[in-house]
């Protein structure tokens, strides 16, 4: 399923705050349609990481290349996001007072190309897309429900929805089920194993059942570098591996 070579690249990549090397000669690539997950011990560099991708935290050195074309070394955080790169955070931050659909229209509205025409009247094309999404999502049924009223699990799911009106083609999602019931795990096992494919996933996540339920490839994260990559039965026999997190 991986369709035409690497969405993300970084090579190299390495910061320091305060003299301390979070991320430390980083070497990742993604290849486009893939999920991957990543682990690590806590203060390996994960959310660092993600900082770096998203331009929210800039490297001291390396680079950073989203497909063949765009060096997001060079570009501001707006014009990442803009350019297809979608994040979610560990919290749900939906608007609780919007019914399911008004969350969705409204993060259309973020996409500066659809924006003059939210005034007006929804297109035909508009209505599908959110219809496509809360399928996608699982959520069709509640459509006209205010979100507020969404178990834990709904509102990862509609926020993960919300990312997906922009079409992005990278999704970047962090520790997505914490707090989860076993039933809304699999579920999200579902939906992201789903969502690969259209676009690339990459998925920060401690609960180590669940990255073996959905990742065919494992980057495991140690000190701000790559310390083993590959299934989730290679990296966890690995005894670099085991002994990081022996030590943890
Ligand atoms: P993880 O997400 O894997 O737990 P982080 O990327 O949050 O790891 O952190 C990596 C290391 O960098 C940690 O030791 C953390 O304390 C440090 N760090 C992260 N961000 C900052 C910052 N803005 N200022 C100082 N230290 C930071």
């Amino acid at each position: 399923d991986v369709r035409h070579g690497p969405i993300l690249y970084l090579e190299d990549v390495s910061v320091s705050f305060d003299g301390f090397k979070a991320i430390n000669n980083l070497n990742l690539t993604i290849d486009d349609g893939e999920l991957r997950c990543i682990i690590g011990p806590n203060g390996a560099g994960k959310t660092t990481m993600m900082d770096i991708i998203t331009g929210k935290t800039r490297p001291d050195t390396g680079s950073v290349w989203f497909g063949s074309r765009h060096n997001l070394l060079t570009m501001n955080e707006p014009d990442i996001a803009t350019l297809g790169i979608g994040r979610k955070f560990q919290k749900p931050t939906v608007f609780e007072a919007l019914t399911v659909f008004e969350n969705l229209e409204l993060a259309m509205a973020t996409d500066k190309r659809v924006l003059p025409t939210l005034t007006a009247r929804l297109t035909g094309e508009h209505r599908d897309r959110i219809e496509e999404v809360l399928n996608l999502i699982g959520l069709a049924q509640l459509h006209h429900r205010e979100a507020g009223i969404l178990s834990h699990g709904q509102k990862q799911w509609l926020e993960i929805g919300m990312l997906l009106m922009q079409k992005p083609r990278l999704l970047l999602v962090d520790e997505p089920v914490a707090g989860m019931t076993e039933q809304e795990m699999e579920r999200t096992a579902e939906l992201l194993t789903n969502l690969a494919g259209e676009q690339s996933v990459v998925v920060v996540e401690h609960d180590m059942g669940f990255v073996r339920s959905i990742a065919k490839k494992v980057t495991v994260l140690h000190q701000g570098s790559v310390l083993a990559e590959g299934t989730m039965d290679q990296v966890s026999n690995d005894p670099k591996v085991i002994e990081v997190y022996l030590g943890e």
